[in-house]
């Protein structure tokens, strides 16, 4: 898909650029272009793009490290605002103050350095923090957002805006932003713990042995579907018999039921459609309702 819209004024930005391909901005590795693609973590640039893109009449949408969204063929016909940067910083003696394009690891590595626990569960988990926030990323019985005392964000009219923690509206893989691409969080600040360091140690270790069952080196969003209540979606899709089910370029993972693997030249139609079938397949079986952890973007 070429660009079929035109904004004088969103390309006067400067940093502004045109039919960038989503496939390099996702850990799937597919998607097609964005008409438009600005990446920063600036709020002021970012208040100026959805103002224009608002003036214009285009859609936009937040991106992080693209590891759990699926991106359509035709890609994306409007403004994506990928949030990128590294900044993290110490505030007070159990504060992390960091902007939403900064890596989840480096999140990580940062309170580990200041002697702060609370994150370790989240260790292995890639992508941005402002991601991890949005979806509630987490394992273990824990998600990143359990641990934000505020955060800012623009909201889809270019203004602006702090949330609390009371009004972030958390659960399992869910916060109020989690369906709202368009409300951008912007920075957010984390309340951790003071770390006993042994402890903290055992904690990193754990995480790290957790982690072992999961696939490594290959194309994928992590897990596709959530958990349904007191059952796993992997053991389901494990128990249903579908290990290895290919369509297309897409394949379940043969290691993890709740993966699916982009084996070299997977289409996201390939994808949805084993999304669609592995959900038939898991109702008509045990009558679970699968639903999607992963996110779309450009599929309507
Ligand atoms: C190998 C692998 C292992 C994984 N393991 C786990 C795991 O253990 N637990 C887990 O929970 N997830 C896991 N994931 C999924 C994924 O890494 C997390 O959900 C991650 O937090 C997503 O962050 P991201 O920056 O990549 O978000 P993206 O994929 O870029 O975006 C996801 C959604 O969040 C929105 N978004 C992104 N940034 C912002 C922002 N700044 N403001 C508002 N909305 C925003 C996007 O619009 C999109 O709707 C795994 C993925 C992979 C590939």
């Amino acid at each position: 898909m070429s660009t079929k819209i035109f904004s004088p004024e969103l390309e006067a930005i400067g940093i502004i650029k045109k039919d960038e391909v989503l496939a390099n901005h996702t850990t799937f590795k597919v998607g097609g272009p964005a008409a438009y693609f600005l990446e920063t973590n600036d709020s002021e640039i970012i208040q100026k793009a959805i103002r224009i893109a608002n003036k214009a009449g285009l859609k936009f949408a937040a991106l992080g490290g693209g590891s759990n969204v699926l991106v359509s063929d035709q890609g994306f016909n409007g403004l994506i605002i990928k949030i990128s940067s590294s900044r993290c910083d110490l505030i007070d003696t159990n504060k992390l103050d960091a902007d939403a394009g900064t890596s989840l690891a480096k999140i990580i590595r940062t309170a580990l350095s200041q002697n702060l626990t609370g994150l370790e569960f989240a260790i292995g988990i890639p992508g941005s923090f402002g991601g991890a926030i949005a979806g509630n990323a987490g394992t273990s019985g824990h998600g990143i957002a359990e641990y934000v005392e505020s955060l800012k964000y623009v909201d889809k009219t270019g203004v602006l805006k702090i949330c609390d923690k009371s009004q972030l509206d958390v659960s399992y893989r869910y916060t109020r932003f989690k369906y709202t691409p368009e409300d951008i969080i912007i920075s957010a600040i984390l309340i951790l713990a003071p770390a006993q360091p042994i402890e903290s140690q055992k904690l990193v270790k754990e995480a790290m042995e957790k982690r072992s069952w999961q696939p490594k080196g290959v194309w994928c969003a992590g897990c596709i579907f959530k958990n349904p209540a007191n059952k796993s979606a992997g053991k389901l899709i494990d128990e249903a018999g579908l290990k290895g089910k290919t369509i297309g370029g897409a394949k379940i993972s043969e290691e993890h039921g709740n993966f699916i693997i982009n084996t070299g030249k997977a289409k996201a139609e390939d994808i949805i459609i084993l999304i669609s079938f592995i959900k038939q397949q898991i109702r008509d079986q045990f009558g679970v309702q699968l639903e999607e952890e992963v996110r779309y973007l450009g599929f309507n």
